[in-house]
């Protein structure tokens, strides 16, 4: 079940300049998708595809690099960020995300750059969600300043795990006590713009390691935390291991309970859940990554990016999944000739954009409300397509789903099953489109 729930979210996805208690975009007139404001606005993802190391269980768009051409990959990020923002209809980017590979390998002096670039063609307030996803490397740490003075003040931190042992056999390049003092500095200049990914299902973890790990975990965190699956990926060191009988990876049943356990034990610590793998205090829920589960546009820049944005000209209103070129010496070649490596732009039917609303929105635990569904589909409400489906009724009366006043949602129980009633959902979708397409 989980494999596909755990991924991480900034590395494709993006809203509002508000936090996620003050989300009241659903409240206002419905719009259409193409209208101005969900076309004006967007937020932007910028890849930094290089790691040091491969950990062990990672299969994400990262080279080791072979010479240091920090220069040329920063240029080309600026143009690219130049090139599709001139693309797009967007005058305001609403959150910047440093992703990687590991972006805090990058210069400061890149990070600063490359948000200049974007200042100087839209608008771009000191308000705005900034975040570098940081490795707690005593490199990383060391420039942890200076990528606040360039602009950043969201810090993402891999800390992973606080166990030596298990730092060690996935392959991270950070030991506990560099975790620790990283996550201490980034505390110090972002206080409330911290967030700590944790992960589990890790080999030969247990529920009571797992919980015992999370709780001491938890009195050192911040105020946001992200909770990964370890998932096994064909073609990485791990999954060789587990094939060989080397190592041994805990049952779903297992990893299910851990969730569970998770979502208890943070809950106790004063987290609250709003997202499947995200939770938060204070207000501090990332608003990056909110943006792609409430359907916004976003912009995505360097090798392996993806972006979702209605681009300018061409009569378009419609919207446009774009995948940027995966290699990165390819991707800057292409970028050098032609202003951006954009390898494939596919056109979204309505459908398909619905069913992106659909499957994003319902990751979160506020779901979709009514409003916020008619800002895309003003033409079919939820209860025209989920009201009277009886497969949907079996859903909403073992309590794993609500469909009120409200809108649609997982309840407590459904959201740790959220990808086996996916299907169900879309399904349901795709029937009334279809017969609505019929009638008219
Ligand atoms: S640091 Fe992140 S992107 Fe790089 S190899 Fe490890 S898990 Fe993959």
């Amino acid at each position: 079940m989980i494999t596909y729930m755990f991924r991480k979210a900034s590395r494709g996805f993006s809203p509002g300049l508000r936090r996620f208690s003050d989300l009241k975009v659903t409240e206002h007139v419905p719009e259409s998708p193409a209208s101005p404001r969900l076309t004006e606005q967007a937020s932007l993802y910028v890849h930094w595809p290089y790691c040091l190391r491969r950990c062990t269980y990672c299969n994400f768009n990262k080279y080791i690099p072979k010479e240091n051409n920090e220069d040329i990959m920063a240029k080309c990020l600026q143009r690219e960020t130049e090139t599709l923002l001139q693309l797009s209809q967007v005058s305001c980017i609403t959150s910047v995300f440093f992703g990687g590979g590991t972006p805090s390998l990058a210069h400061p002096s890149t990070i600063a750059k490359i948000l200049e670039t974007v200042s100087k063609q839209v608008n771009l307030s000191d308000e705005v969600e900034v975040t570098l996803e940081v490795n707690p490397t005593p490199v990383g740490m060391s420039k942890l300043k200076d990528y606040h003075h360039a602009g950043v003040n969201r810090f993402s931190i891999g800390v992973q795990s606080l166990q030596a042992k298990d730092l060690k056999s996935l392959g991270r390049d950070h030991n506990s006590l560099d975790a620790l003092q990283t996550l201490a500095e980034a505390r110090k200049l972002c206080p409330g713009g911290v967030s700590v990914d944790i992960m589990f299902g890790r080999p030969n973890q247990t529920t009571e390691l797992w919980s015992r790990e999370l709780s001491e975990m938890l009195r050192v965190c911040d105020d946001h935390v992200s909770l990964y699956q370890l998932t096994l990926e064909r073609g990485t060191q791990l999954f060789k291991q587990v094939q060989s009988g080397q190592v041994t990876m805990p049952t779903e049943e297992i990893t299910a309970e851990m969730y569970q356990c998770a979502r208890t034990t943070l809950q106790q610590h004063g987290f609250q859940q709003y997202e499947v793998s995200n939770f938060a205090k204070n207000n501090s829920e990332s608003r990056h990554n909110l943006s792609y589960w409430t359907g916004r546009q976003y912009i995505g820049v360097g090798p392996g990016a993806h972006g979702r944005f209605v681009p300018l000209g061409e009569g378009g209103v419609a919207r446009e999944a774009r995948t940027q070129t995966l290699e990165p010496d390819v991707w800057i070649r292409e970028v050098r000739q032609r202003g951006h490596g954009t390898r494939r732009r596919i056109q979204l039917g309505h459908l398909e954009l619905l069913e992106e609303v659909l499957v994003m929105g319902m990751r979160m635990t506020m779901g979709i409300s009514h409003k916020h569904w008619e800002l895309f589909s003003p033409e079919l409400s939820l209860l025209e397509i989920f009201g009277g489906s009886l497969v949907v009724q079996e859903l909403l009366q073992r309590g794993q789903l609500i469909l009120d006043d409200r809108g649609l949602r997982c309840s407590w129980e459904g959201l740790a099953l959220l990808d086996s009633m996916l299907p169900v959902l879309l399904v349901e979708l795709e029937r009334s489109f279809s017969q609505k397409l019929a009638a008219n």
